[in-house]
């Protein structure tokens, strides 16, 4: 669930892609995913609780979901040299923060523009999506994305969505100290 259709007068970043607003996917779960969205940790939370507290009052931005054995292989896939820091992270039978969604599977920032969190507010998954780090290199992630379809090349994703490596790498390394991982090399 990440950055899109944010108009630029609310976040000093890029002005909304248009493939984005055309297609608008990533910040809505898809019904049967509700509990695969990424995890948040204490830090996150916090975060996300006090721009709650202004943006929308009385909603919680996140809620718990159980740690399936599908959300433990997906999140392995993800982080395939850190097993077992993930499995610390995320034991089977425990269960993980996400951040909540409404009845229509929206997230509860989410508005009619686009997210409402400001950018440094945001979760760092949401900012690299629909990037990913692996041993240091930038790469796309499987996912529904029109940008991805449309693009055909990470260069022209990029530009696409008006992304900076050097800003994902930072967001990367953002969520990877959250995590409790080293430093990626
Ligand atoms: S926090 Fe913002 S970018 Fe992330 S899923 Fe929610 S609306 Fe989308
Ligand atoms: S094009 Fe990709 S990044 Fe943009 S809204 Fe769709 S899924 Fe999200």
């Amino acid at each position: 669930m990440p950055a899109c259709n944010t108009p630029p007068d609310i976040l000093a970043f890029p002005p909304t892609p248009h493939v984005c607003a055309r297609c608008a996917k990533c910040c809505v779960v898809v019904p049967g995913d509700e509990d695969m969205l990424f995890p948040l940790f204490e830090e996150e939370v916090a975060r996300l609780e006090a721009a709650a507290h202004e943006l929308i009052p009385g909603v919680s931005p996140v809620a718990p979901a159980p740690n399936s054995p599908a959300f433990l292989a997906a999140m392995l896939r993800l982080f395939p040299d850190d097993a077992l820091r993930v499995r610390e992270l995320i034991p089977e039978a425990g269960r993980h923060m996400q951040l909540a969604v409404t009845g229509t599977g929206a997230c509860v920032f989410l508005g009619d523009h686009g997210c409402r969190l400001p950018r440094d507010v945001r979760p760092a998954h949401c900012l690299l999506f629909p990037f990913w780090f692996h041993r240091n290199r930038l790469r796309v992630l499987e996912a529904d994305c029109l940008a991805i379809r449309e693009a055909g090349a990470i260069w022209k994703l990029l530009q696409t969505l008006d992304l900076k490596e050097a800003d994902l790498r930072e967001a990367f390394g953002r969520l990877r100290r959250i995590w409790g991982l080293p430093p990626m090399i």
